[in-house]
């Protein structure tokens, strides 16, 4: 079988964790914590870095640390992960979407002032899969309307816009450390900001509000987000091989791009915009009129050839959870739809072997010719 992710921990991350066990240091109370906390926030160019228990967690944290209250509407994508619109709704804010841009598949900039109300106090800016959405723009909105930003870079380590890093964006950001991440920490995430505020409210609301003045005296409602000592260690071993993985996802991506460029019945992502190159968080395939399968048959024939793969992001308007809540009816996004009925990515973790992309590219070109 050959896992649609397979991590690869060939560095120091055995060191670091044994370090861990012989101090006897586990909890979020280890060196390790803080020692990645810097590391990583100056890696991506922010003054402070705030390590938690996993992306979700950093989301949750962001939203209520910028200032999201009941009935505040917060745009957003609609193609992505669930866990940006968890986190607004549960404040009681309203998450208000997009559609994607059909080229990079990420939030379509161009959309986003027709949905700005008088209630819209924020953006999440999520970046999918291979680029980062187009920055700029989002910013000079957010400017003029007065609206924070969150900036989604769960994605997106190591990835530039106009030669600046993702997570230097906005009044804060967000990274997961998900094993199919381009790091990892099994479980994990980071809040990175410069605003020396945010970054005390964010430690607060990770660690259950405890006042800094009497210990057992809450003056907030937050959450235990802490991450321990133990994925810390594995994070400052993965951060050191950050460039090579980096190197090594693009890559994967130009051998499956050569093998699959001539299947005339699907569409890849591009090899780059006009401002980063795509950096593969994973390889999406997208079908196109052309072939006779959609993405759940293409997928189960894949399993039959011992191949996983997932199939693409199910779009928020259509989830069932926020539809039983009375949002999003009658909204309809065609380019959010498009990929989710055609769309699924393929083999692409850093443990993967030159073989076994072969594989796999020759066993999707049989299925799909
Ligand atoms: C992975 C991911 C998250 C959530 O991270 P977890 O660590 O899995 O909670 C959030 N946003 C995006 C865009 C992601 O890809």
């Amino acid at each position: 079988m050959i896992p649609v992710n397979t991590p690869l921990l060939a560095g120091n991350e055995k060191k670091y964790i044994n370090e861990c066990i012989d101090t006897g240091w586990i909890s979020s109370e280890g060196p390790f914590v803080t020692r990645f906390e810097n590391e990583f926030s100056t890696y991506v160019d922010r003054d402070f870095g705030i390590a938690v228990a996993n992306g979700s967690a950093a989301l949750d944290i962001a939203v209520k640390a910028v200032g999201i209250e009941e009935g505040d509407e917060v745009i957003m994508p609609t193609f992505t992960i669930i866990s940006p619109a968890f986190s607004v709704v549960k404040q009681g804010g309203v998450p208000v979407l997009v559609d994607c841009d059909p080229l990079t598949w990420g939030m379509d900039v161009n959309q986003i002032e027709d949905k700005i109300t008088p209630k819209t106090k924020a953006i999440i800016a999520v970046h999918i899969y291979g680029f980062p959405v187009d920055i700029d723009p989002l910013m000079e909105i957010a400017t003029k309307h007065g609206l924070k930003v969150i900036e989604d870079a769960a994605e997106m380590h190591g990835q530039t816009y106009k030669g600046k890093k993702c997570g230097s964006f906005g009044d804060i950001s967000i990274f997961s450390f998900y094993p199919n991440k381009h790091i990892t920490t099994g479980e994990g995430g980071m809040l990175v900001t410069n605003s020396k505020a945010l970054n005390e409210k964010c430690k607060e609301l990770r660690n259950l509000c405890f006042s800094p003045d009497k210990r057992f005296v809450h003056e907030d409602i937050g959450w235990n987000y802490r991450m321990t000592n133990l994925q810390a260690a594995l994070g400052v071993a993965q951060l050191e091989q950050i460039d090579n993985f980096i190197t090594r996802k693009r890559e994967i991506g130009s051998l499956y791009n050569s093998s699959l460029s001539g299947i005339d019945c699907v569409d890849l992502m591009p090899v780059s915009t006009e401002y980063p190159k795509n950096i593969y968080w994973v390889f999406g395939i997208l079908l196109n009129k052309k072939s006779k399968y959609d993405a759940d048959e293409i997928m189960t024939r894949l399993r039959k050839h011992s191949i996983g793969s997932r199939p693409f992001f199910y779009p928020m308007h259509l989830q069932p959870v926020f539809l039983k809540m009375g949002l999003f009816k009658n909204e309809n996004y065609p380019v959010a739809e498009n990929l989710a009925d055609n769309g699924f990515y393929i083999p692409s973790g850093l443990g993967i072997s030159n073989e076994e992309i072969e594989e796999v590219a020759s066993s999707l070109m049989l299925i799909l010719s």
